[in-house]
């Protein structure tokens, strides 16, 4: 999955300073970009309420962690991170300690046996449950779209260049390896109109680039009244003035439909840009991961995507070491890989989570083995890429300026690479031509070549 920060753009039109109480919050997150979209509404609540933000933990009032457990490992650092407050705990009592995110969810007896130093636990999206610790949240209005800061304060998150926006919570698959819909629950779609509003609040703050999030943001709408779909919610988004780019995730397979595709092909602000995790390359392990489509639905899926898009660039989910995934199965994911020369590979190794279906089977392709099939993938990938990178010498693509990096301007392509380049004017949140003159696996360098638009 994609991940980036989202760094500040100037307000457009500011309303006049929040008053404040004196207290600050820092928060920490882990995990999906939902995650990260549910942590600056909870800043903005926070901000709304009279909190600062402070990049400090040392400093706060209230520290929040936003917590994942799609893989142990993300379990493990929320762990981690939790003891490690003990000790700020214990030297300022009178500091809240809050949990929330994936973790959480049905789990909170055991996280109080575990975390005693924990004052509040909640699920995601229950932002209410703040104002156990910060009272002042009461007085604020449950519609967070309400809250005109939310959308002119750069600090609450939102207002930057981007941002993001959570279309359809929850996940109606039940892939066997997969703790979401235990967390998140089942499909939720947010209604047309309430999603082209926050849209438009969005734009007129300033943002020029929303991604529409969801675990299956192509399922969008089928349980709506009048079942709009993805294809008609990205028409509407489209028509907002002010926002020159337009992305979604994540896609499942099943549900990347031909109207969807049309749609993206056609439309002004929509990237040509999809991410759409395949998982593996081999049909059994498919079958047993319940995925719903074989290794060729999915590559047609891409095939027509680059047919009527031949600039588009496309971005996968892999998971090595399966339960019973055998060398020759393994070398399927390889091949796949190499016959779709996907532009980004996001690799995971197999984690069982307890309560899911495979993790009742045997995890039985041994670590080193996960490593280095891990390894593997990764080699392959880093020499596609670096190809596919070196065909872009000399090519020029706009760019929309997201910041600054190690003292250059840094940005995205329409199709989601990453591009650097010097430039004495401020670009911050602009549109500008560049040609590429550097190429490696990961980014392009480049030169301005227009005026920022
Ligand atoms: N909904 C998306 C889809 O259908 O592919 C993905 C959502 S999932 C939260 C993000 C990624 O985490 C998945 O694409 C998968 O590669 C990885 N993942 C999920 N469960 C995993 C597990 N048990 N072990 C390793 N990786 C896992
Ligand atoms: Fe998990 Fe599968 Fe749902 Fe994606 S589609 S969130 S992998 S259950």
């Amino acid at each position: 999955m994609l991940q980036r920060s989202m760094i500040p753009l100037r307000a457009a039109a500011s309303p006049a300073p929040l008053p404040r109480n004196g207290k600050q919050f820092h928060i920490w997150t882990i995990g999906c970009q939902m995650n990260e979209a549910d942590s600056a509404k909870i800043a903005a609540t926070l901000q709304e309420a009279g909190y600062t933000a402070t990049s400090n933990e040392q400093d706060a009032d209230i520290v929040i962690l936003n917590s994942c457990v799609v893989r142990q490992a993300a379990e493990d650092k929320v762990s981690g991170k939790l003891n490690s407050l003990l000790r700020l705990k214990r030297e300022r009592p009178e500091v809240s300690v809050v949990l929330t995110g994936c973790m959480v969810t049905n789990q909170q007896d055991r996280l109080r046996e575990q975390f005693p130093h924990v004052d509040l636990f909640f699920d995601p999206s229950d932002f209410a449950q703040l104002e156990r610790v910060a009272p002042e949240v009461s007085d604020l209005s449950d519609d967070l779209s309400e809250l005109p800061h939310y959308y002119a304060d750069p600090a609450a998150g939102s207002s930057s260049t981007s941002a993001f926006v959570p279309i359809i919570y929850g996940c109606n698959f039940l892939c066997s390896y997969c703790i979401v819909p235990y967390r998140r629950g089942k499909e939720r779609s947010r209604p047309v109109a309430d999603i082209v509003a926050e849209v438009e609040r969005l734009a007129s703050s300033g943002v020029r680039e929303v991604t529409l999030l969801g675990q299956t943001v192509n399922a969008y709408g089928h349980d709506l009244p009048d079942t709009p779909g993805l294809a008609n919610l990205l028409r509407a988004v489209d028509a907002v003035p002010g926002i020159v780019r337009l992305r979604f995730l994540t896609s499942h397979p099943k549900y990347m439909s031909d109207d969807i595709i049309e749609a993206m092909a056609g439309l002004r602000s929509v990237c040509e840009h999809m991410n759409l995790p395949v998982q593996a390359g081999d049909n059994d392990v498919l079958r047993r991961m319940r995925r719903t489509y074989t290794r060729d639905f999915w590559l047609d899926r891409i095939q027509l995507t680059r047919a009527r898009m031949p600039e588009a660039t496309v971005a996968t989910d892999i998971i090595v070491g399966f339960p019973g995934e055998t060398e020759t199965q393994f070398l399927q994911t390889y091949d796949l890989l190499e016959q779709a020369r996907c532009d980004k590979v996001h690799l995971a190794m197999y984690s069982p989570r307890p309560g899911t279906l495979s993790a009742r089977w045997q995890d039985d392709v041994p670590p080193d083995e996960k490593h280095r099939r891990h390894r593997e993938l990764e080699k392959l990938q880093e020499r596609i890429q670096s190809e596919i990178n070196a065909e872009r010498l000399g090519k020029t693509y706009e760019v929309l300026v997201e910041g600054r990096s190690k003292g250059r301007w840094t940005g995205r392509t329409r199709g989601n690479t990453l591009l650097h380049f010097d430039d004495d004017r401020d670009l911050q949140g602009r549109l500008v031509d560049v040609t590429v003159t550097r190429t490696s696996p990961w980014f392009l360098m480049g030169e301005p070549v227009s005026a920022p638009r």
